[in-house]
């Protein structure tokens, strides 16, 4: 045991948790029946398993109760990379040509190393599920794709890993090279004998002759059964109208439901009016949004002085118009972001100050329930009676609580038991610490 293990409890003395008391539970959460004055509520676990939710007489919380946490938006690949290649500071297109040039030299050792890093420390934080790119640039597949199935295969049962090509759109000008990746990635589902283990993917950016590359992009899609994972107008020019198009391809391809738009940025600069018309576009077409709020506050807005504009995008507008837009980590310790970890809770906690989500407790289906959605899971993240007892128990006593000075304390709980390090994967001694504040 890590004598660093901090937090209002030590989670390895505690032995199996039968029952969580006095847990609040956001109603976004809920997937049980509830009378408004239940504050708190009994949970019972067992045979991994929720098998009982009851409503607790205590009126204050000892803790909040919610799904383990789904990344949808990550970058296993470049994680790590900040000490060799140097943080970019404000500029994107500094960030792609240092990583482009760095990429040349990876080896499917370090990104062996890198990647198995990632995961650990996600599942230490207790991510339950999670979705990679994966830098593609050019016909054949990159290296960090069999790096990728490989974990894939040694995570499996413990956490739900998906990958997605990051195609720059202008690589779709050489139609033999679109139909090579997309059929590589059909190749991969096939093997993996699942629909989504590998997805299409673009970066989109003010691209010229935008719209023959996009509707290559849905032509690949629908023709080799891909879902479609995009990078799209990530920057604060108002003229970066890359998601309106994306809604309406999105609906003249039946493709609903099978479309995640990532960053999406722009929609900050342009007039509301236009930005809502956008949204609702995305709603009805069955587009889902995911914010990254880490790199693209760290990207965007002025670095010459305190940056007025902030690099986000309209999650509330999403919301209130029926979207269920999630926030993910995007970047770790690479140039396009040089901080951060895989703890999907930091995310959130920037999301939630930066956007003003509140109250913050419902915007937690942003990292849970949301994603869960969006990435097909089997289970939709509600707790119910019946549910998988994969949770994450934060210890907050009231909802300002759950941004602390510091990082949140939290028991992992999976499968109905308070994880011990022997069930946090393959040891890695880069990662020694505390696992739970
Ligand atoms: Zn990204």
């Amino acid at each position: 045991m890590n004598a660093a293990v901090a937090g209002p409890r030590d989670p390895y003395q505690d032995g199996q948790p039968q029952v969580l008391r006095s847990v609040a539970i956001p109603h976004t959460l809920r997937g049980f029946d509830t009378h408004p004055h239940h504050r708190t509520f009994d949970v019972h676990l067992a045979q991994g398993q929720v098998q009982r939710i009851n409503p607790s007489d205590a009126d204050e919380p000892k803790a909040w109760l919610i799904s383990a946490p789904v990344d949808l938006h990550t970058h296993l690949d470049k994680s790590y990379t900040v000490g060799e290649v140097g943080a970019a500071q404000g500029d994107l297109g500094t960030a792609i040509a240092r990583m482009a040039q760095h990429r040349s030299t990876w080896t499917a050792d370090d990104l062996h190393q890198r990647m198995s890093r990632a995961l650990q420390d996600a599942w230490q934080h207790g991510t339950r599920a999670l979705r990679t790119h994966l830098d593609w640039v050019e016909a054949p597949a990159p290296l960090a794709l069999a790096e990728f199935e490989a974990l894939r295969h040694a995570w499996r049962g413990r956490m739900e890993l998906q990958c997605a090509a990051l195609v720059p759109l202008d690589v779709l000008d050489d139609i033999r090279a679109g139909a090579r990746i997309a059929a590589t990635l059909a190749d991969f589902n096939q093997r993996a004998g699942t629909r989504d283990a590998a997805l299409m993917g673009a970066f989109i950016y003010r691209n010229e002759r935008m719209d023959d590359k996009l509707h290559r992009l849905f032509q690949l899609a629908t023709q080799h059964n891909l879902s479609l994972d995009l990078h799209v107008d990530e920057g604060l020019d108002a003229d970066a109208r890359g998601l309106a198009r994306v809604a309406q391809l999105t609906t003249h391809y039946q493709w609903g439901g099978r479309v995640v738009a990532g960053h999406a940025c722009s929609l900050m600069a342009q007039p509301r009016d236009e930005a809502l018309r956008t949204l609702v576009a995305c709603q009805r077409a069955g587009v889902h949004l995911v914010a990254l709020p880490t790199t693209n506050a760290y990207l965007q807005g002025s670095w010459q002085d305190t940056p007025l504009e902030r690099g986000i995008t309209r999650l509330r507008e999403a919301w209130a118009h029926q979207m269920t837009p999630s926030v993910a980590t995007d970047n770790v310790a690479d140039p396009f972001y040089p901080y951060g970890c895989y703890d999907l809770l930091e995310s959130w906690s920037l999301a939630v100050q930066l956007a003003h989500l509140t109250p913050a407790h419902e915007w937690l289906a942003a990292i849970t329930t949301h994603p869960a959605q969006a990435m097909g899971l089997p289970w939709d993240g509600r707790l119910r009676v019946g549910a998988p007892a994969d949770l994450l128990m934060l210890h907050a006593a009231d909802p300002w609580s759950l941004i602390p000075p510091g990082r949140l304390p939290r028991t992992v709980i999976r499968a109905g038991q308070v994880a011990t390090p022997s069930a946090l994967g393959p040891a890695n001694p880069t990662l020694r610490g505390p696992l739970f504040a």
